[in-house]
C-alpha cells in the first residue's frame, strides 16, 4: 500500500515514523474568492494544494490538511462566491495549525500560499516562531516564481487574469471554461503613481504595494471579476510557472534537509546572530 502524502489519509503511527524521517511539512492555504466566469472560485486553493502534492512527491515530504479558506483585503468582500474569513480568526487558525503540527514532530512548517493574504499570515509566523522555536515559511506561489512570471505572461499578473488561469490550465483544465474568459481593467481610487512598497507597482498593472490601499469594492466595479485579460491564458504558460514554482520548492526542501537534519530546528541552532 503506497503512502499517502495527505497528513489526514495517514495513521497515527505512520505520523510519527514519518516525523522522525523528515520533519518538513507542507500546509496549503488559499480562499474562497470569485475567480472571473471561468475559473472556479477554489482557484486559490487548488493551486496551493495541486502545487503542495507536486513537490510533495519529489522531497518525500507531507501535506498537512489544506485550509480552504481565507482572509481577504476590504475591497474583495460582497462579490458573489466570495466567502471572506476575518483575518484574525485565520491568523489564530493558523497558528493553532501549525502549534498542531510542531507538536506532532514537525519543526520546519512551509505555507505554501495561493491568496494574496501574506499581510494576514506574517503576523502569525512571527508570534509562532517566538513561541514553538520551530522554523515556519510562508512561500506564495507567484513570489516563488516571479521571474518565470514575468517571461511567459504578455500581462502583470493581478486576479483570474492571464497568469492566474494558465495555472488552472495547468493544474485542473477540467474546471476551466476558456469560452467564459475576459478581459477587466483596474480602476484605482488614486493614480498608481502613489502606490509603493516593497512590490512597487507601475503603471501598467501587477500587484500594489501597501503605502497606499486604494480600490473601489470590486462588486461595484468589475463585471466579470477578472482583474487582467484572461484570454490570453493557456495551458503551456501554466505548466511553465508551475515547474519553477515546483523547482523553487523542491530546491528550497533540499537546502533546508541538508543543513538541519530531521528534528533540529534552525531556529534552535547554536549560531547566534550578530
Ligand atoms: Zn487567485
Amino acid at each position: 500500500m503506497k503512502q499517502s502524502l495527505w497528513y489526514q489519509e495517514m495513521k497515527w503511527p505512520e505520523i510519527v515514523e514519518k516525523a522522525k524521517d523528515c520533519d518538513i511539512i507542507l500546509l496549503p492555504i488559499g480562499s474562497i474568492e470569485q475567480h472571473g466566469p471561468h475559473c472556479p472560485v477554489g482557484v486559490d486553493s487548488l493551486n496551493a494544494q495541486k502545487i503542495a502534492e507536486l513537490v510533495a512527491e519529489k522531497t518525500g515530504t507531507i501535506i498537512a490538511p489544506p485550509i480552504w479558506y481565507g482572509a481577504h483585503m476590504y475591497h474583495q468582500y460582497g462579490f458573489p462566491g466570495t466567502i471572506p474569513i476575518r483575518s484574525d480568526l485565520i491568523k489564530e487558525f493558523v497558528k493553532d495549525v501549525v502549534r498542531g503540527l510542531v507538536n506532532n514532530g514537525f519543526k520546519k512548517v512551509i505555507i505554501l500560499n495561493g491568496h494574496g493574504q501574506q499581510w494576514a499570515l506574517i503576523g502569525a509566523l512571527h508570534e509562532l516562531a517566538l513561541e514553538t522555536k520551530a522554523f515556519i515559511a510562508i512561500a506564495t506561489w507567484w513570489e516563488l516564481a516571479r521571474e518565470a512570471v514575468n517571461e511567459v505572461c504578455e500581462t502583470k499578473f493581478v486576479h483570474a487574469d492571464e497568469c492566474e488561469t494558465s495555472v488552472s490550465l495547468a493544474l485542473y483544465p477540467e474546471l476551466v471554461d476558456m469560452s467564459k474568459a475576459g478581459k477587466e481593467s483596474a480602476p484605482t481610487i488614486v493614480d498608481r503613481r502613489f502606490f509603493g512598497g516593497p512590490a512597487h507597482m507601475p503603471e501598467d498593472g501587477g500587484f500594489p504595494g501597501h503605502n497606499i490601499t486604494a480600490f473601489y469594492f470590486q462588486r461595484e466595479t468589475y463585471k466579470l471579476g477578472i482583474l487582467g485579460d484572461a484570454t490570453k491564458a493557456s495551458r503551456e504558460k501554466g505548466m511553465k510557472i508551475v515547474d519553477a514554482v515546483v523547482k523553487k520548492l523542491c530546491d528550497f526542501i533540499e537546502e533546508l534537509k541538508s543543513r538541519y537534519p530531521p528534528g533540529r530546528s534552525p531556529l534552535e541552532s547554536s549560531v547566534q546572530a550578530k
